[in-house]
């Protein structure tokens, strides 16, 4: 497995690295740390990318999309800010279903605004009493003459209240379990959908929300993904997933690195710079090791993905690990700043708060487990 990238991706990397510390990062602090994001605010932000291909991502150039593949996306979708990452996954990500799934009707009506940048989505599987487990689902969808009547509750919904569509996962026949799932398109503009924030440890500036559906009507063109298939293509969509989420943990592990790094090399103690004790560069040692085996975990992964190779097994071992390494590294970066590390005016605590909600979405960490031992094994143990 060759682990080098080309010229090419190292100079979009570098562009983007570049984009991030001059125009992204500086427009966040400008609002104050911690502090939700408007919807004029990530619009704005799509228009600073937008040029760099975060919008059209793998969608041919033929079709307004910016002709990518998923590794080069993914490489650059790293150097992103932390707090823009939720956003600028999903929504390009909904993009990506309507530009390879969808009707002319769906190609037409919601893929200008998500390409232009006018639009937010947002991705509604999750449910109050359905996590881990979507071929429960609960909210139901019925057809009644021309429409859709959509029944149920979304929640941990990201960009929910901010988003102008929604692609809502729905049973059309809760006795087949996964095989009665599929997707529903939603114009918020059209057919408004009530929602509540939610706030989360970690997730101040992203957009967390409860979504409800009570009776709601929709025409039922708008139906993308159709029974039985809903289940399935959320698997697929997984695998690529799971290598991004991985990206974003050890982006945030490389920063607790270099501000440990940074601090030790200032901080003195017993008249010596902390930097100089064998213990703190033990814990330096482990940081820098095991960020560099999450990042090979990482792109081996992606590449795979890439190249539409099973990898089940690869993709699960790399969120997991990618993300527990996260916490891992994070703690250990404010076990190195000592109490300071634990006060907002130092930049640790944060990226420890963020690092931990990693281990939840696209499959917790139990899951990914599971996933391994099941290719491992034959044998499922999800039951
Ligand atoms: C930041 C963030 C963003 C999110 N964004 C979205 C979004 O945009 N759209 C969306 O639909 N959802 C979203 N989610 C929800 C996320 O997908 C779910 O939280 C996740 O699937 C887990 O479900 P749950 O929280 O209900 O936990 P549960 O499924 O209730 O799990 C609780 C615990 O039990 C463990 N567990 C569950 N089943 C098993 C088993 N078989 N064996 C062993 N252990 C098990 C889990 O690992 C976990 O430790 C988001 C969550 C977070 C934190």
């Amino acid at each position: 497995m060759n682990f080098e990238f080309t010229d090419e991706e190292l100079m979009l990397k570098k562009t983007i690295r570049k984009l991030t510390r001059e125009v992204l990062e500086p427009a966040i602090k400008e609002l104050g740390d911690d502090q939700p994001f408007s919807k004029e605010f990530v619009l704005r932000m799509f228009k600073e990318v937008k040029p760099f291909g975060f919008l059209g991502t793998t969608i041919p150039e033929e079709q307004g999309g910016a002709g990518l593949d998923i590794k080069t996306w993914a490489l650059i979708y790293e150097e992103l800010p932390y707090e823009l990452k939720g956003y600028l996954g999903i929504s390009p990500n909904m993009a990506r279903t309507i530009a390879e799934r969808g009707t002319d009707y769906h190609k037409e009506k919601f893929l200008p605004g998500l390409l232009s940048g006018d639009k937010i989505a947002c991705s509604a599987n999750t449910e109050p009493n359905v996590g881990s487990n979507p071929s429960e689902m609960q909210t139901t969808a019925v057809l009644d003459g021309d429409h859709y009547v959509i029944n149920g509750t979304k929640t941990f919904i990201t960009n929910g209240n901010l988003a102008d569509y929604i692609s809502v996962a729905v049973s059309f026949d809760r006795s087949k379990g996964g095989k009665g799932i599929g997707l529903i398109l939603i114009d918020r503009e059209d057919t408004p959908i009530e929602s509540r924030k939610i706030n989360l440890m970690g997730f101040n500036q992203g957009d967390l929300a409860e979504l409800y559906f009570d009776n709601v009507r929709v025409p039922k063109e708008n139906l993308i993904v159709p029974e039985g298939d809903g289940y399935k293509s959320k698997l697929k969509g997984f695998h690529a997933w799971r290598c991004f989420v991985a990206t974003d943990a050890n982006a945030l592990a490389e920063k607790a690195l270099n501000y440990s790094i940074q601090y030790v090399k200032e901080r003195e103690q017993f008249g010596k710079k902390i930097g100089s004790f064998q213990l703190i560069q033990g814990m330096l040692a482990d940081m820098k090791t095991e960020i560099d085996a999450s990042k090979l975990l990482t792109y081996r992964a992606l590449d795979m993905v890439n190249k539409g190779q099973h990898c089940r097994i690869e993709t699960s071992m790399a969120k997991q690990f990618a993300t527990e390494m996260a916490v891992r590294v994070t703690s250990k970066a404010i076990q190195i700043h000592g109490a300071y590390g634990l006060t907002s005016e130092f930049p640790v605590e944060r990226l420890f708060r963020n690092a931990k909600i990693l281990t939840i979405p696209e499959g917790t960490s139990q899951i990914q487990k599971l996933v391994i031992g099941r290719e491992l094994t034959g044998k499922s143990a999800f039951r």
